[in-house]
């Protein structure tokens, strides 16, 4: 990254005195860390921190030392607006939507470049991961709250040391977190393994409408499922991860039912197919081997023309690895 780039963003952070740091809808564990461990250093430099998720946060990222700060409404002034983890402003869920966002932090190959300033490496495994790498140039400390924010960003977005875009960096900076005071072992528990009983009986339906056909494997959530669990939240209890357990599947495809009339597409690729630009196709976006899309219409509307265009895009994919 060029040294003028992260000289703006360490000159814009200084200046600044009110700063609002936004993270994306359905904020997973990178997005919660992301917005924490930046927000708790801008705290200790002096700053006025304004955190906010527009789903809030869920009861099991609340361990994490901050997490009761972060708001769902954007209620004070501020000078600048970050936003973290997020490829396009959509993503906000429409937090400070006319505004030209001015720093864009993110790890995502299909981000739009909105904001004023743009740090984006796609090579991160975490946007967590891009924090720990340059905060210290930025004259912002890493301390035990904050290393415990950035890795537990590092582990969920990773699932746990175990995607396609781990590199040696990855490892070397987890471990500089754990030399600052991150539990390693501790935050893998609780943000990755332990899972609630109410995400489990919502898993139970999505597993048993799981369809297979020529590598291709989808299975749908409804809000009747969701509700007949408990589940109290609209994204999918990562049972998307599960799916990408399963052997000699090319591509996973889950669709959430939403309550606001769209359905949630999570697409997840073995190394060598690039999700990302087949959800760009759907107005989402997200990795080569993990994207995302939210679309509007009913699930039997959108299952049908998603999964038509999944089963063309893998069969061009195979064609061409095969020529
Ligand atoms: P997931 O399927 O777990 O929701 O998301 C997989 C990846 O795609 C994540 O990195 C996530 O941030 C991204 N993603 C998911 N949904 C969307 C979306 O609607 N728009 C964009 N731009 N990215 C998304
Ligand atoms: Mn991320």
């Amino acid at each position: 990254m060029s040294n003028s780039l992260q000289q703006s963003i360490r000159h814009t952070l200084h200046e600044a005195q009110n700063i609002l740091l936004l993270s994306h809808i359905r904020p997973d564990g990178d997005a919660i860390g992301s917005i924490l461990g930046l927000g708790l250093s801008l705290q200790k430099i002096g700053k006025n921190v304004e955190m906010v998720l527009a789903d809030g946060i869920s009861n099991r990222h609340r361990f994490l030392p901050g997490s009761r700060e972060i708001k769902r409404k954007v209620s004070k002034n501020f000078d600048i607006s970050v936003v973290l983890d997020a490829s396009d402003v959509r993503r906000t869920g429409g937090l400070a939507k006319d505004r030209l966002h001015d720093i864009n932090i993110d790890h995502h190959v299909t981000n739009e470049n909105f904001a004023r300033i743009n740090l984006v490496d796609p090579h991160a495994s975490a946007t967590a991961e891009i924090l720990a790498e340059y905060m210290p140039e930025w004259g912002l400390l890493i301390d035990q709250d904050v290393a415990t924010a950035l890795l537990t960003g590092i582990i969920v977005d990773t699932i746990g040391f175990r995607t396609s875009n781990i590199r040696p960096k990855t490892l070397q900076l987890s471990a500089r977190l754990m030399e600052n005071g991150a539990n390693l072992p501790e935050l893998y528990q609780l943000s990755l393994v332990q899972k609630s009983i109410a995400a489990v009986r919502y898993w139970s339906p999505g597993l048993a409408k799981i369809q297979v056909e020529d590598g291709l494997l989808w299975t749908t959530l409804t809000l009747c499922d969701r509700e007949n669990a408990s589940y109290p939240l609209n994204d999918d209890a990562d049972l998307v991860n599960l799916l990408t357990t399963i052997e000699n599947i090319k591509i996973s495809l889950l669709f959430v039912e939403q309550k606001n009339g769209t359905v949630k597409i999570s697409w997840r690729a073995q190394p060598g197919i690039d999700v990302s630009q087949l959800a760009t196709q759907f107005g989402g976006g997200g990795h080569p081997a993990a994207a995302g899309a939210d679309i509007p219409g009913t699930l039997g509307e959108v299952k049908a023309k998603v999964l038509n265009s999944t089963i063309t895009f893998l069969a061009d994919a195979m064609h061409v690895s095969k020529t």
